[in-house]
């Protein structure tokens, strides 16, 4: 098959066979590879239906000069600026300067024009999603909103959902998600659900995150922290994540994501970031709570290579108490 471009090549991952992880819990544990994605990341998904649908509505036209805007915990911005590389659009990407290293050099690599801005809680208007909404404006450019943008959901459930489905033939018992902004977790599940309405939708939370209270009792309340970046949200369920039909949530610590990072890395020969760890770990918990026999799916979100400054370094993993790989100690 040939792809005619960028847009073009996003999806059509494959569902790996996850092989401890499904030894482990006598279930078969499929990852569905998003780092294979030509951005890197999931996000590439939500980034091209965002913008197609920024295009159906007339906000840009390929080739034709236009602006895209985002506030972004990275991978977005990096699907958003290629996305629109490939079209002849300019791409305006705000991070909080915690994020990680890699992800920053990327963004400036392909050209971003990035604006970096310090952490601040979701309601201080220099929350970098609240900075990226008032630079759109005084740009007049298009704000991607990726937390409110229905188009990102959407995205999911035409592509991942149904790539899922297929993928599996239908046999599915679970499908398991961590949530930035809710996209993958809601579209998927829209998805899956309207296939075989018995498909259990399991949230994965880290630490610091509050949709695990809100999924559990109707409260977003959160405690403690975590080093996995683009996931969890502190006091607010995004717009894009109200209304996914949720079964259920687990919390997953740091040690349990990296544990599966450093495994699927040394042992599989898969490279992936944190939030994927996060996800098999919570792969792995559903499957034990079904029993033998099951098939769950997750999403492995990105690829390991983005976190090298973080994740696969020993003086930051010390420095947390967090495990270290053995072959990097
Ligand atoms: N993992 C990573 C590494 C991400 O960057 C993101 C998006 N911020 C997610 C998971 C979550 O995806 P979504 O926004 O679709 O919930």
């Amino acid at each position: 098959m040939i792809a005619t471009d960028f847009w073009d090549a996003v999806g059509n991952t494959p569902l790996i066979r996850l092989r401890r992880a499904s030894e482990e819990t006598g279930c078969e544990i499929l990852g569905k590879a998003e780092f294979m994605n030509p951005g890197g990341s999931v996000k590439d998904r939500a980034a091209i239906g965002i913008l197609g649908e920024a295009v159906k509505r007339g906000l840009l036209t390929p080739f034709q000069p236009g602006t895209v805007v985002e506030g972004t915990a990275g991978n977005t911005g990096i699907g958003l600026a290629l996305a629109a590389n490939a079209r002849g659009w300019k791409s305006v990407i705000v991070v909080p300067r915690t994020q990680s290293q890699e992800k920053l050099d990327f963004l400036r690599m392909i050209g971003a024009d990035l604006r970096l801005v310090d952490p601040k809680p979701l309601a201080d208007p220099n929350h970098y999603v609240n900075y990226s909404r008032r630079l759109a404006e005084e740009m007049g450019a298009v704000w991607a909103n990726q937390f409110g943008n229905s188009a990102n959901a959407t995205a999911h459930e035409m592509t991942t959902g149904v790539e899922i489905w297929e993928q599996t033939g239908g046999k599915i018992d679970a499908f398991t998600c961590s949530c930035g902004t809710g996209g993958t977790l809601h579209g998927t599940a829209r998805a899956l659900k309207a296939k075989k309405p018995g498909v259990k939708i399991v949230l994965a939370d880290p630490h610091g995150s509050g949709l695990y209270s809100w999924v559990k009792n109707g409260t977003v309340s959160a405690e403690g922290n975590s080093i996995t970046e683009g996931i969890g949200q502190a006091s607010k369920v995004p717009g894009v994540l109200e209304g996914a039909p949720i079964d259920d949530a687990v919390r997953i610590s740091d040690a349990e994501a990296l544990e599966q990072c450093f495994s699927l890395l040394k042992e599989e020969g898969l490279s992936v970031g944190g939030s994927a760890g996060l996800n098999v770990a919570a792969a792995i918990r559903v499957a034990r709570d079904l029993g033998p026999g099951h098939r769950v799916v997750t999403v492995l979100c990105d690829g390991g290579a983005r976190y090298q400054s973080k994740l696969f370094n020993p003086d930051f993993l010390r420095e947390r108490n967090l495990p270290v790989p053995s072959w990097l100690a």
